[in-house]
């Protein structure tokens, strides 16, 4: 199964069809039907890891100052008990808190969900952000959820590569400033060549005013890990800038090409194809 990272945005864009919504649901109907879906939501940061457990998971309308029908938006989808029980199977030595009745599906999950899978019929079960554990450990994490893609559960971070509210521009919609450029073109980069090396990018000089507080980045981290857990890189499933200080890029694995039986080690010898005959000098 795939694993993605979608680039939310605002929350209007649950309600919006424009071109990243467009390749939301691009990808949602081009993949084999999952099974479930983990999301991990840069909007469930807290100071522990949990895992929604409940049945029916209700929708959260976890934001303030949209227009009303935002917040009649519903995505009746069912929880799975089973799949949250098997993250805190998977994630052994990390302790999961099984979540009965706190959260539920938030809208970094839901405003992408609509869109990729509209009819709600996949049980979808959030994994929650601890905010004191560190970016290799986030990453590690997840790594560890690996197995789960091979039992026909989609995996999705949801959250920002650049997400700064202060620094926003409503007055350009699809405007990104230098430092927003500057840093996605950087996390591009590490991604499609060597996602092993996310959790660095905490260092890059316009890491801090890209992500003044890291929620919106962290999500990426659970994907990249799963990406340097494959041997593969990510690919850009749609990219572009918002209202100066938000990256819209969202990232696939493995979602354009399925998995092949490939045996060449992940560090990238050269491809048979590529490798001159013996009379290339010719
Ligand atoms: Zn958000």
């Amino acid at each position: 199964m795939p694993a993605v990272f979608f680039g939310h945005g605002s929350p209007m864009n649950a309600l919006e069809k424009n071109r990243y919504s467009e390749a939301w649901a691009k990808f949602g109907s081009s993949i084999a039907r999952p099974r479930a879906i983990l999301v991990v939501s840069a909007h469930w940061y807290v100071n522990v890891t949990a895992v929604t457990a409940m049945a029916r998971p209700r929708t959260i309308h976890d934001f303030y100052g949209f227009p009303p029908e935002l917040f009649e938006v519903q995505y009746p989808a069912a929880g799975s008990p089973e799949l949250a029980q098997e993250v805190a199977e998977v994630v052994k030595p990390t302790q999961v808190g099984l979540d009965q009745d706190s959260w539920g599906i938030d809208h970094g999950a839901w405003s992408v969900l609509v869109h990729a899978f509209p009819d709600a019929a996949i049980p979808v079960v959030q994994l929650s952000i601890h905010g004191l554990r560190d970016f290799d450990a986030h990453f590690e994490l997840g790594a560890r959820l690996s197995p789960l893609r091979e039992r026909g559960v989609l995996i999705v971070g949801s959250g920002n590569v650049v997400h700064n509210l202060r620094a926003l521009n409503w007055s350009e919609p699809d405007l990104g400033f230098d430092w927003t450029r500057r840093f996605d073109d950087a996390a591009r980069a590490v991604l499609s060549e060597k996602p092993s090396d996310a959790p660095g990018l905490q260092a890059h000089p316009d890491f801090e005013r890209s992500s003044p507080t890291p929620e919106h980045f962290l999500p990426l981290l659970y994907i990249a890990g799963l990406a340097s857990a494959a041997g593969r890189p990510l690919e850009v499933l749609v990219d572009g800038y918002a209202f100066g200080s938000l990256s819209m890029a969202s990232y696939t694995l493995d979602a354009k090409y399925p998995p092949q039986k490939d045996t060449r080690p992940s560090a990238g010898l050269p491809d048979p194809a590529i490798v001159p005959p013996e009379d290339a000098n010719m």
